[in-house]
Order: structure tokens, then C-alpha cells, then sequence
């Protein structure tokens, strides 16, 4: 049984977020703990904990991600120069929130990925 976390109250509004997009799908909020001048998460408004928990039927909501990722680096100014994509998966992966959630960082160079 997948336990909510506070994404789950972000996208339902019951908890504080900036949040820049929301669709029948997938929600996008800023990173309270921004690590670069834009650090926005893109998370399913389903709870999926992990990638491990990923299943066929998911997969409008994880395509989803990535257009609304594209049209928020756009609109942030980052796409020419470029940004990162990330998820983390479980304790090796740096997973801290087990709501799956693509990290859209990006408005200074971010050098090597694994550094
Ligand atoms: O990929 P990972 O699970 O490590 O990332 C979780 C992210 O969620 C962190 O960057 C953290 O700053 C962010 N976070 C947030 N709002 C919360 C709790 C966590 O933006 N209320």
C-alpha cells in the first residue's frame, strides 16, 4: 500500500507550493530548495512511489512530464542553453520524497551529471 506524501497534499492544494502548472495529469511546483535559478518538480497526481512501481497505465501521465517540462524550460528561458532532467529512484538514487517526480534544474551550466 503506497503512503501519500506531502506531493499528494501539493497537488490537492493542502499544502504550500509554488505551482507554476496542473493538469488532469501532472502538476509542477518550484523546489522549495532550489539548487540552481530554476528547479522546478514535475510529479503524476497519482501516486506512483518509485520508478520500480511504474506500470503500463502510467504512461500517458509520465509522458505527460516531459512535454510540460519542455514547455516550463521554454518559458523559463533555459531551453536554448539547456537544462537537466533527473529521478531519483530509492536510497542509492538520492530519493527523498517517494512520490515519483522529474527534477527540471537549470539556468546556470551544471556541469558533469555523476560529480
Ligand atoms: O529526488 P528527491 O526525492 O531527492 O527530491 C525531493 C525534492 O523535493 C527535494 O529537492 C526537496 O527540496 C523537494 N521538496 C519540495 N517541497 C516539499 C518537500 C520536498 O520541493 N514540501
Amino acid at each position: 500500500m503506497a503512503v501519500e506524501t506531502v506531493f499528494s497534499k501539493i497537488i490537492r492544494r493542502e499544502a504550500n507550493a509554488d505551482i507554476l502548472y496542473q493538469d488532469e495529469l501532472v502538476t509542477a511546483f518550484r523546489d522549495i530548495r532550489p539548487r540552481a535559478p530554476v528547479h522546478i518538480l514535475l510529479v503524476p497526481n497519482q501516486l506512483i512511489p518509485t520508478v520500480n512501481d511504474v506500470e503500463p497505465h502510467h504512461e500517458a501521465a509520465l509522458g505527460r512530464l516531459f512535454s510540460v517540462a519542455r514547455k516550463l524550460a521554454a518559458e523559463h528561458g533555459i531551453a536554448d542553453k539547456g537544462y537537466r532532467l533527473i529521478m531519483n529512484c530509492n536510497a542509492h538514487g538520492g530519493q527523498e520524497v517517494y512520490h515519483i517526480h522529474l527534477h527540471l534544474v537549470g539556468g546556470r551550466a551544471l556541469g558533469p551529471m555523476l560529480s
